[in-house]
């Protein structure tokens, strides 16, 4: 056997083993990272050539402390080239939402503030944003939304900033800055989530990040099957069942198109 077909008989493997443990569990709960949105041509923003290596983030204190670090928050917001809100699903996020079309996965956890698990099919009701959603701007207040289309118009015509028209509070992307609390709400859906399933999958995450990156072992320790399927190692490679270092988006297909077989 040459290396080549010993490499691709791995690949099967990792594959065949994958779909057997999708086709066992009755109730999956999905963590999205970085990694799965990449394959849509969206940066990483923590990786090596991320944005954070070249322009420091705003902290979450002086956005709120100060119009003027408002002022360079939004500028920075509207002065992108192609935003987020361009880019398409690729196969990874189809493949999981075919999955939740099947009634196999519960909820889709992630840490991706581009909408795309939303943008692929699944149901609001199963995603939990566990930094928000970079698409769209909440009052810090009230939380009422706001249109960034509506709010660029206004910024980039004669600088002014946004308040709530409600209560004259604070408006901001609805996104978890750096500084700011992890949302309540979506903390306590993730955990019951977590504490539900019976197989936890990792895609895409290097779960560098906490309290996030906590998820997983929590899923563990209940007893659940731990996949993690990521580019590159991670921490809590040791304690997963099935460790998967390969492309997101076919992976994921070819573990579908084999779960029809097994059926
Ligand atoms: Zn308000």
């Amino acid at each position: 056997m040459n290396q080549e077909t010993a490499e691709q008989k791995t690949v099967d493997q990792e594959i065949r083993d994958l779909s057997e443990m999708i086709r066992s569990s009755a109730r999956i709960v999905v963590f999205t990272g970085a990694g799965i949105s990449t394959e849509s041509g969206i940066p990483d923003f923590r990786g090596p050539d991320g944005i954070w290596k070249k322009m420091t983030p705003i902290d979450f204190n002086d956005f709120v402390r100060s119009e003027e670090i408002r002022r360079e928050s939004w500028t920075r917001k509207f002065s992108g080239g192609a935003s987020m809100a361009e880019a398409d699903p690729n196969s990874g996020h189809i493949a999981i939402n075919e999955l939740v079309q099947a009634g196999k996965i519960s909820h889709v956890i992630t840490q991706n503030v581009d909408g795309l698990h939303k943008k692929s099919g699944v149901p609001d009701d199963k995603i939990i944003e566990l930094h928000g959603n970079a698409n769209y701007a909440t009052c810090l207040d009230c939380h009422q939304r706001y249109e960034l289309s509506d709010i660029q118009q206004t910024f980039l015509a004669d600088g002014t900033i946004p308040y709530c028209d409600s209560c004259q509070g604070i408006v901001k992307t609805a996104t978890v800055s750096f500084g700011q609390p992890m949302p309540v709400a979506e903390m306590k859906r993730a955990e019951e989530a977590t504490f539900s399933c019976d197989m936890f999958i990792v895609i895409g995450s290097s779960l560098v990040v906490y309290p996030a990156a906590g998820f997983p072992g929590m899923a563990k320790q209940n007893g659940a099957k731990l996949v993690i399927l990521n580019n590159e190692p991670t921490d809590l490679d040791s304690i997963a069942d099935l460790v998967i270092h390969r492309q997101i988006g076919v992976t994921l297909s070819a573990a579908n198109a084999n779960l029809h077989v097994l059926h």
